[in-house]
């Protein structure tokens, strides 16, 4: 396939509006795909040249950029950036810039020509360049970057040219999600959608979009059934129901296994010993060790300690491990606030802030060891195995366990933790196997909650903003407007305004962020009768803490046709407040769900209490 081609569905899919016509373009793209390129096609509809999960990315700056435009269409990089405060677009300046062009390109993987004399640009060649620019380093990076881009440019056609600078730049504005690309991969080889679940379950297993659409092309969908948990792949993280009293959970699950709520960051550390394994190039203390975070970002670089420990306490050739990493005081046995914790998520500095802020990671669960997957064992089995693995005394602790049947030793065990300066707890039923991706009664979380509010804040996605007035003006925006996660159809729907809990500063910070993902309509995967000022694209996350859930018409969270064909009310936030941003470690489709919200608006009111 053509880049030229790819680009027209690219065109086709940011000019859409509705979540059902990604799905029939994206299944149309699939189908004109062969074996060969359906992998590096799906990469590269995420805006990408390699899965989520890996740190191999172009990452290049808009001033690289720009300069690379500049050079390939003769003209100032003033210019170009004087264009670029124009449009809010790079991809728009390059396609505006182009008609000024048609130079010669000295790449053989791109000089080869048609009859008309135009270069021919396939997928596979423009990926293979992009993997060069990825790969270059050392001295004079910036400039190999920038001539590698820039005959690219100067072979590309309009259209092409647009989305060949927004991939460097990490922002393909084509506003699809991970369960979109799996309905089209579903629609274009099976024709239905009625084996998405299989291609869910390797999704979970794997989160592996590119592996998945090959394995299906080139050996169909029983091999992907078959595609197993590997090490190095970040498995999608199981996570907790809610239930408001011990009382109720022990009515509900019986005896479970009880475990502290620790307050970090979650990460999944991967170890693998094997010279041909993580650590190819047979680097000591080098690639041995990868860690993802909850949205499966590699998080490796940010945490020295935790790879040393890895190294040294796991008894294990091969293994995964499910933690929770935080700062923490071994002798005071003091957790300290997440808002510490926190300052270890950074790019710079990280060795100082090693120091300053060492980490503990509470290794709660451990899903793969010496070859073999573990996540369909029991947990009791898990823990006892995850128990004999780790050595004691060092970075890595395994979580203290309870095995508890009675409700009041449940409520003492919350109020224990709560007295440490944690959330509360985790309770988890000890014959529940690791389900992936999944939020079920397997695990459930026992929080504390304070009068006046929800048990648990609500992570919810700006969908836009509504213009301030008064001294808000200078930021762009008086309140905005979030959804939540319809996770059934995988589209963003709105919960709320909220203009109250962001300081100044915060004010600023949004609009920022949301600088460079504005739209000019609705994106295809937002439903709201809400018409902001400006729209953006879903995926800037906020935790937000409310009130109340009530119901409300103008909002289309869990919005629902009944039998007679009425609509009925969605949901909304009473007194919704900002709390933190968790752009960092949630991605959109992490945001909370209808599923959960509604779920949570049935339990309110019936707060727990903590047993004396
Ligand atoms: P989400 O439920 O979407 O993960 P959240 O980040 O607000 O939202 P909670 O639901 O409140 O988290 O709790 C689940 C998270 O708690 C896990 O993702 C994990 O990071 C953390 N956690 C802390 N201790 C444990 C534990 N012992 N077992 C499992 N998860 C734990």
């Amino acid at each position: 396939m053509t880049f030229s081609k790819l680009s027209e569905y690219f065109e086709k899919l940011e000019a859409t509006s509705s979540r059902l016509a990604l799905i029939d373009i994206l299944s149309e793209l699939f189908k004109h795909c062969s074996n060969k390129e359906i992998e590096q096609v799906v990469y590269l509809t995420q805006g990408r040249i390699a899965p989520f999960f890996s740190s191999f990315e172009i990452g290049m700056a808009d001033k690289t950029v720009a300069q690379a435009i500049a050079l390939a269409y003769g003209v100032t990089k003033d210019e170009v950036l004087k264009l670029y405060q124009k449009k809010g677009d790079m991809g728009l300046v390059a396609e505006q810039l182009i008609d000024r062009h048609s130079g010669e390109c000295s790449d053989s993987r791109i000089s080869k020509k048609t009859d008309s004399g135009q270069a021919i640009m396939t997928v596979l060649s423009v990926f293979e360049i992009m993997t060069e620019i990825a790969k270059t380093s050392g001295e004079g990076t910036v400039e190999k970057r920038i001539t590698l881009l820039c005959q690219l440019l100067q072979k590309a056609d309009e259209k092409s040219a647009k989305f060949i600078v927004r991939i460097p730049l990490g922002n393909l504005r084509l506003g699809i999600g991970d369960p979109t690309i799996l309905d089209g991969l579903a629609m274009a080889k099976l024709g239905n959608k009625s084996k998405r679940k299989l291609l869910e379950g390797a999704y979970n297993r794997t989160s592996d979009l590119g592996l998945i659409a090959k394995t299906l092309f080139e050996h169909g969908i029983g091999a992907v059934e078959h595609l197993k948990v590997a090490v190095g792949k970040p498995i999608r993280s199981e996570l907790c129901e809610r239930l408001p009293t011990p009382e109720k959970a022990i009515e509900k699950m019986g005896t479970v296994d009880v475990q502290y709520k620790y307050d970090g960051f979650r990460v999944q550390i991967h170890l693998d010993r094997r010279p041909t394994g993580l650590n190819a190039q047979n680097l000591v203390g080098q690639d041995e060790v990868k860690m993802f975070s909850r949205n499966l970002e590699n998080m490796t670089h940010m945490f020295p300690e935790l790879i040393e420990a890895t190294r040294v306490q796991v008894k294990a050739k091969t293994a995964i491990l499910d933690t929770e990493a935080l700062a923490y005081n071994v002798e005071s046995e003091e957790f300290l606030p997440f808002q510490e914790t926190t300052k270890r998520r950074r790019k710079h500095g990280i060795e100082e802030m090693a120091k300053k802020l060492p980490l503990k990671a509470f290794v709660f669960d451990i899903l793969y060891k010496n070859g073999e997957s573990l996540i369909d064992n029991p947990l009791e089995e898990r823990i006892k195995i995850l128990k004999e693995t780790i050595r004691e005394d060092g970075v890595l602790i395994p979580s203290k366990n309870y095995t508890v049947s009675d409700p009041k030793k449940l409520g003492l065990l919350l109020e224990d933790a709560i007295s440490k300066g944690l959330e509360g707890v985790v309770i988890k039923r000890l014959d529940s196997l690791y389900e992936a991706g999944g939020r079920n009664f397997n695990w459930v979380k026992l929080k504390r909650h304070s009068a006046g509010e929800l048990q648990d804040t609500i992570d919810c996605v700006i969908l836009g903003y509504i213009s301030g007035k008064g001294k808000r003006t200078a930021f762009g925006a008086g309140a905005l407007l979030v959804g939540v996660y319809d996770k059934k159809k995988d589209m963003f729907v709105s919960v709320s305004k909220i203009g109250t809990g962001l300081s100044d500063e915060e004010w600023r910070e949004i609009k920022v962020k949301s600088e460079k993902l504005k739209v000019k309509s609705k994106p295809a995967r937002v439903c709201s009768l809400i018409e902001p000022t400006q729209w953006v694209e879903p995926k800037i996350v906020i935790e937000v803490l409310a009130d109340e859930i009530t119901r409300s018409p103008i909002h289309t969270a869990g919005v629902s046709v009944s039998s007679t064909g009425e609509k009925e009310s969605g949901y909304a936030l009473r007194f919704p407040r900002l709390v933190s941003f968790r752009t960092s470690d949630r991605r959109a489709e992490d945001a909370t769900t209808v599923e959960e919200l509604i779920k949570m608006y049935q339990q309110q009111g019936k707060k727990y209490r903590v047993l004396a």
